[in-house]
């Protein structure tokens, strides 16, 4: 057992040492309809090497072409990111063997990516800002997929045989990478996080992919380094590959930096590797020594034009991009009323948009927020599925919301309605008519129920008379039940002061 494997530092220890130095590089598949190079559908679950061509499987004498679509999408992230955009650039082979990649290298860009040098701003839990810099965003294409059969890991150790599927070789790929994100400190892990959220949304915004890092369209490699407390160079870096889904990012970082500490304050150097990142555990270990970018003998793609994006072209894109999330959400906090921590839980469950559509079907901010933040979210936890999955739609929200504002049914009965709608019994209008749920607020049936509860109940009613105001809770209460939770219960209140002839 090597040192590396030995120990974590514990976490606190490790940052009052050490100042924490990460690199993020997201890959992000564009949804293109056709892949980077060629005609070849992009679409997901086809039967395996059922969308390739020669040029994707780069058999002799196929020539690629470059998807404009994909041009484009690069320039509208790069614009995004606020980054400049290249005015001329060119493609690179990346050259290495690997099954999943028939062409034996891989069109990239290297030194001259379509855009560079700019940033994203991230905020963190709290409310802070964090600008990330931003290195660079490239074009470049995905390989194919390989599955190792026979092992019982379905890694290519202890495998019997190997399958490919080329279909997603030569969808395009965005690449972006970070300048060195320095200063976190102690919450580099939330920072990072953090950024690959928010990159997210951006791209989502921009609606150049779906983004799902469940389906491997956006995937992280967290390089982390670690350098003494006050000390100006970086030490060491190790890139933990593939990490694919928000929390990990999180984790991974914090293991590295839990990691690398454990090695150097031991007197060990860190090696530059690859990582896996393994979720079980939250662990990573050690993948391959790291190639150096010459190893790769990059050369400018020769079968390729120059990409040359005009000034106009740039400009009109910029002018076309939409609200950037962190914008919108700023908007949406100040427009609602509510903190930022508020904010946050709506982020975290899921809800904004769903809050968003439900405002726009007609509902009032407070109680499109109120509804699918307290029942529908309490619901949707109890059944483990994502807000978005409920089967009930931001329209039926708001309808449910209206009918509760005109009158026609208060909270609890509202709750009902909810109930049946998500039983599939139909439209809010529909259930309420099936399951007969009406606030009863017409006099004659609400002042018979009032009658009957003052006269069950004397002792109270006496009270109330008497002043004792308070005491009409129990009388609202028993008009409630008599109603089986269907009237109006400030109403009820009313008509009970006013028959017992004191001022509310
Ligand atoms: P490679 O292709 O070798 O992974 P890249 O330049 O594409 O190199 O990405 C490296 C990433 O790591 C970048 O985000 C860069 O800012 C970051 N980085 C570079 N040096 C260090 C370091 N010493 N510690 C942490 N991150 C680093
Ligand atoms: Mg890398
Ligand atoms: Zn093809």
């Amino acid at each position: 057992m090597t040192v590396t494997d030995l120990a974590l530092m514990p976490y606190e220890e490790a940052l009052a040492a050490y100042d924490p130095v990460m690199g993020l590089e997201v890959h992000v598949e564009l949804g293109t309809r056709t892949k980077m190079f060629c005609g070849c559908s992009t679409a997901l679950d086809a039967e395996a090497n059922s969308q390739t061509c020669p040029t994707c499987l780069g058999l002799p004498g196929a020539l690629p072409v470059v998807n404009a679509k994909g041009v484009e999408s690069a320039i509208r992230i790069g614009l995004a990111l606020n980054c400049k955009i290249a005015e001329w650039c060119r493609f690179a082979r990346k050259n290495y063997f690997y099954p999943d990649m028939p062409k034996n290298f891989q069109t990239s860009q290297y030194d001259e990516p379509i855009a560079y040098d700019g940033y994203l701003d991230v905020q963190l839990e709290d409310g802070e800002v964090f600008r990330v810099g931003i290195e660079r965003a490239h074009m470049e294409e995905d390989t194919g997929k390989s599955t190792h059969v026979g092992g019982a890991t379905g890694r290519i150790h202890g495998a019997s045989h190997s399958l490919l599927d080329y279909n997603r070789a030569g969808i395009p790929l965005i690449e972006i990478v970070t300048k060195p994100i320095v200063g976190a400190g102690e919450r580099a892990p939330e920072v990072a996080r953090a950024y690959v959220a928010e990159l997210r949304e951006v791209i989502r915004a921009l609606g150049v992919s779906e983004a799902r890092m469940e389906r491997g369209q956006l995937r992280c490699d967290v390089n982390l380094s670690l350098r003494p407390k006050g000390s100006e160079t970086f030490g060491t870096r190790s890139e933990t590959k593939n990490v694919n889904s928000l929390r990990s990012v999180e984790r991974a970082t914090r293991y590295e930096i839990q990691r690398h500490a454990a090695v150097l304050s031991s007197g060990g150097t860190v090696v530059q590797e690859t990582r896996h990142f393994h979720e079980e555990d939250g662990s990573t270990t050690s993948g391959r020594v790291k190639e150096e970018a010459e190893d790769y003998r990059y050369f400018p793609e020769p079968d390729l034009v120059p990409v040359a994006p005009s000034r106009e072209w740039v400009e009109e894109l910029r002018a076309s991009l939409p609200e950037l999330p962190l914008v919108r959400r700023n908007r949406l906090r100040q427009e609602w009323g509510i903190s930022q921590h508020e904010m946050q839980s709506v982020l975290n469950a899921g809800a904004l948009d769903l809050i968003v559509a439900t405002i726009d079907a007609g509902a009032k901010a407070a109680a499109a927020r109120k509804w699918w933040m307290g029942e529908l979210a309490r619901r949707a936890n109890e059944q483990g599925v994502e807000l978005a999955e409920l089967p009930i739609t931001p329209g039926q929200v708001a309808r449910v919301a209206a009918l509760v504002e005109e009158g026609s049914l208060n909270d609890k009965l509202a709750r009902q309605v909810i109930e049946g709608v998500l039983a599939g019994e139909g439209d809010p209008d529909t259930v309420v008519e099936k399951r007969g749920l009406k606030v009863v607020s017409d006099e004659g049936a609400l002042g018979a129920a009032v009658d009957e509860a003052i006269a069950a109940n004397p002792d109270i009613a006496e009270k109330v008379r008497g002043g004792k105001i308070a005491a009409a809770g129990a009388l609202v209460g028993a008009v409630m039940r008599a109603t089986r939770g269907q009237a109006d219960a400030a109403r009820a209140r009313e008509l009970i002061l006013e028959k017992l002839g004191v001022q509310g």
